[in-house]
């Protein structure tokens, strides 16, 4: 059994708030921890509906330096410090980050008692746990802007305990050898890991990307393959089609094409337009390409 994954879409929108949703922003629950995907404006309150706490969050990653991606940022930072927060916060994002944030922070005249350490985000593997890992894919904006891919580590095999002891192998330094895939020796006699390895219940570790803001890039596919969860953006139906090229955006259809090509497991479409009153339509759009797909709403949680 994994640890369990939980999303939380504090924000679902584009550009700006709307009355029924906050800009782009995704909590992830995961081993006693939260990591922040975007900090839009409005987000703490988002947080404190939905029950996530801001002090168990670490790092954040930020997409990109458009207002609606990190205009949260400020008001987060200050709230951690009122809370006497005393370890450190990582904001992981594009170059420019570090001037900006600073400049954010001054301009929020406030004081700051723990340390906020600004990580440039790059391709590849950005930050890695005990049983997960973040990576950082380049996407295709009208600024430099980061997909984000978080993967809980897998098993390739599970230690069978009762496989172990009919073969007469001691409980102990050897078991733990043989779950490694080393061979041992008990009493002048080999024993290889596939004895005692059932490599039938093996289990993938559930894969999470959130893309956004991108026009649909080859680049990016390869990296976002098979996903449990793609969050994609889809700030338009496919009507405005031109109007997302002009400004490097995708389409509600693009979306469930990209789901489809890369073969994820479920869609959910965020980054919606404010000028789309009616998602059920962005929805039908993206399932026409892919079936599972579903138009994020603010507070909706995905458990998995
Ligand atoms: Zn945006
Ligand atoms: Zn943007």
């Amino acid at each position: 059994m994994g640890l369990g994954v939980k999303l939380t879409f504090l924000g679902s929108g584009a550009s700006a708030p709307t009355k029924e949703r906050m800009p782009s922003c995704l909590a992830l629950n995961f081993d006693g921890q939260n990591f922040l995907f975007d900090c839009a404006e409005g987000c703490q309150r988002q947080m404190l509906v939905a029950g996530v706490s801001q002090l168990k969050i670490q790092h954040v990653f930020i997409t990109h330096l458009h207002a609606d991606h990190v205009l949260g940022l400020p008001g987060f930072i200050a709230t951690n410090s009122m809370h006497l927060r005393d370890y450190p916060l990582y904001v992981h994002g594009p170059r420019g980050l570090r001037e900006r944030l600073s400049a954010l922070i001054e301009t929020g005249l406030m004081r700051v008692n723990y340390e906020v350490i600004v990580k440039e985000a790059h391709e590849g593997t950005i930050l890695e746990g005990k049983n997960y890992s973040v990576s950082a894919v380049k996407l295709r904006h009208d600024v430099p802007c980061y997909g984000y891919v978080f993967q809980e580590k897998g098993k390739a095999a599970e230690f069978q305990r009762a496989w172990a002891e009919k073969l007469g192998i001691p409980e102990g330094p050897l078991w733990r050898k043989l779950s490694e895939g080393e061979t041992v020796e008990v009493e002048g006699k080999k024993f290889k890991p596939e004895q005692v390895l059932d490599y039938s219940k093996g289990r993938k570790g559930k894969k999470v990307c959130y893309i956004t803001d991108t026009e649909p890039w080859e680049p990016y596919f390869e990296a976002i393959r098979e996903a449990d969860v793609l969050c994609h953006e889809a700030t338009f139906l496919d009507a405005l089609k031109g109007r997302a090229r002009e400004t490097k955006h995708s389409t509600a259809r693009e979306a469930g094409l990209v789901a489809e090509h890369v073969k994820a497991k479920a869609l959910y479409l965020i980054h919606l337009s404010a000028r789309h009153k009616e998602t059920q339509q962005l929805e039908n759009e993206a399932r026409m390409e892919f079936a599972n797909a579903f138009a994020a709403k603010d507070l909706d949680e995905v458990e998995l």
